[in-house]
């Protein structure tokens, strides 16, 4: 606040704090945001994406959706699994980088020690690719999403190639750097429901397909914006 400024608790002489005063009581306080603003859907899926909640996200994982939807959600990162019982989560994997079918898309298949990719046939271009576990955090909760390179360099803020050289040094000193990217920058994530089976049950699958970093200031603006429209 700057100097000359005053913060004005219960503000009814201002008609904008009054009108805003009796949506609250008279049952806003209740209600669920409609956002205005929609991010674009990712390509290949045909339905716009719906913002969506870190704790809609969890629970959907446990429920059946009967088509595939797309949904953005804004979080930080709240941790990753780096540990499974006792042994360290590898974060990344060798992958065949060659073109599928002479197309533009990658294999991404995992390759064996010697660099060979069973589906192309051959010892080809091989990379890491980043494969992580992310506990996303927004103020209503948290969700487990499995991240896929390139949307997890986009969430730790890392190359694949840097992760690779760190874990090379000492898992330890991995780990340390990774928990310093927790609660860092804000995100807006990409996110595909798609119906799935688990164990015989219908479960929903969901995995991030995309991811940005936002600026605070800028997503401040945003919300401010939404509320403003809501007062009209
Ligand atoms: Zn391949």
């Amino acid at each position: 606040m700057a100097e000359a400024g005053s913060m004005i608790l219960n503000p009814n002489f201002l008609p904008e704090a009054q009108r805003v005063a009796a949506w609250w009581y008279k049952g806003g306080n209740q209600q669920r945001l409609t956002y205005i603003s929609h991010s674009s859907s990712p390509a290949g899926s045909l339905r716009p994406s719906q913002r969506a909640t870190s704790v809609e996200i969890s629970a959907m994982s446990q429920q059946a959706v009967r088509e595939q939807q797309s949904y953005t959600l804004i979080c930080r990162l709240g941790s990753l699994q780096l540990r499974k019982k006792t042994h360290a989560m590898p974060l990344y994997y060798m992958a065949c980088l060659e073109l599928k079918d002479g197309g533009s898309l990658q294999c991404n298949r995992r390759v064996d020690e010697t660099g060979y990719c069973r589906m192309c046939q051959k010892s080809g271009k091989v990379g890491p690719r980043l494969n992580v576990r992310c506990r996303f955090q927004d103020a209503f909760g948290s969700c487990w999403v499995t991240v896929f390179h390139p949307a997890a360099e986009k969430v730790l803020g890392s190359t694949a190639e840097s992760i690779v050289e760190l874990s090379q040094q000492s898992e330890e000193i991995c780990e340390e750097a990774l928990k310093d990217t927790y609660y860092d920058e804000m995100l807006e994530l990409q996110l595909r429901a798609k119906p799935d089976t688990w164990g015989g049950e219908a479960r929903t699958h969901v995995t991030c397909v995309g991811a940005q970093r936002i600026s605070s200031r800028e997503h401040s603006r945003t919300l401010l914006k939404e509320i403003h429209q809501l007062l009209k």
